[in-house]
Parts: C-alpha cells; structure tokens; sequence
C-alpha cells in the first residue's frame, strides 16, 4: 500500500513557489511563527481560573494549539489571560504584570468578571480590566465554557498572525497605551 510522507502541519503563508524556492513576507512568516507559540500567563483570581483548567486538561487539551507552556513569569509571556473577579485593590498588580510583558503582547478577558465585573456591581470590584489595560478578545460567560476560551484564543490567534509589524511603533498604539497611563 502507498502511503502518502508529506505531512502538513500548517498552511505555507501566501507567497510565491517555483522549483527549489518559495517566497514570503517577512510579516507573514513571522505572524505565522507567532501565531503557533504564544505562551500564555494565566492571571486567575476565581471560578473562571477553573474552567481554565479543564481548557488545559487532557479532554479538550490546550496544548493542540502549541501553547501548553504557561508561564508565571510575564517578561517570559506574550498572552495575559485574565480570569475571575477583579477586585479594585488588585488593578494596580495586574497593571504591574502587563507593563513587565514584553511587547508584542495580547489580552483576553474571560468570562463575564474580567470583561465587566460580572454580576459583582460593588464599590470594590473592578468593572471590567479595559478600564486599567487594554483588551483585545473578550469571552462572554459566567463561566464560559471551555470551547468559548478556546474560541477565544483562536480569535488572538487570528490577530496574531495579520498584525502588522508595524503596529507597536504606530502613534495610534502609543496613544491607546498613554490613555492608560502606560508609557
Ligand atoms: S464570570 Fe462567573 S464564573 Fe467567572 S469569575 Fe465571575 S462569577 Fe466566577
């Protein structure tokens, strides 16, 4: 029986193909890398951080997306996902942690806390982290399940791979970033 050897892991970025060469931009190889090796840092205050964990255990195995390796340590973590009830004394460490991420870096918000304070309409609870960073991918829920923050990051995923090189230098970036008081 034949069997077929190529094996395609992911699609070639667009580019062009001939005998022995294939070329690309720089920006698509690059999205591409990226796109398949973000290491996520998971900030989890309370119930959405254990559905987190189901999103991480063997049934639904957030590994097959090439991100197993979490990481505690923000300048080692391009993905902040912030999980749970936000209390306002918490605002300034979480702050703390996106500032030490290196850039390129991105921000889901799960579940219905992190996006808006949930049902928690108190004096003490943050009312959604984009009033202290900004976000990129909100994942509605109280909690959402585990397919809604795969989702969730499969959308990252897609702002990873077409962002622009470019982006982080652009005026309008710093200006987002100065409205929050982060240089
Ligand atoms: S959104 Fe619901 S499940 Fe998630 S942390 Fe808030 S109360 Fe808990």
């Amino acid at each position: 029986m034949e069997t077929d050897h190529k094996i395609k892991i992911v699609d070639a970025p667009e580019g062009y193909s001939g005998h022995g060469f294939f070329a690309t931009r720089m920006d698509k190889a690059i999205g591409l890398a990226r796109l398949y090796s973000l290491w996520p840092l998971p900030f989890a205050t309370s119930c959405c951080g254990i559905e987190f964990m189901a999103t991480m255990a063997p049934h639904y195995d957030l590994a097959r997306f090439g991100m197993e390796r979490m990481s505690f340590s923000p300048r080692q973590s391009d993905l902040l996902m912030v999980m749970g009830t936000i209390a306002k004394k918490m605002g300034p460490v979480l702050q703390q942690v996106y500032t030490q991420m290196a850039e390129p870096r991105w921000v889901i918000a799960v579940g219905a806390c992190a996006s808006s304070g949930g049902i928690f309409d108190t004096y003490s609870v943050l009312q959604g982290i984009d009033r202290i960073i900004p976000v990129d991918v909100y994942v509605p829920g109280c909690p959402p399940r585990p397919e809604q923050i795969i989702n969730g990051i499969l959308k990252i995923q897609d702002l990873v791979h077409n962002e622009s090189l470019r982006r982080r230098y652009s005026d309008e970036y710093k200006n987002l970033l100065a409205t929050y008081g982060i240089e």
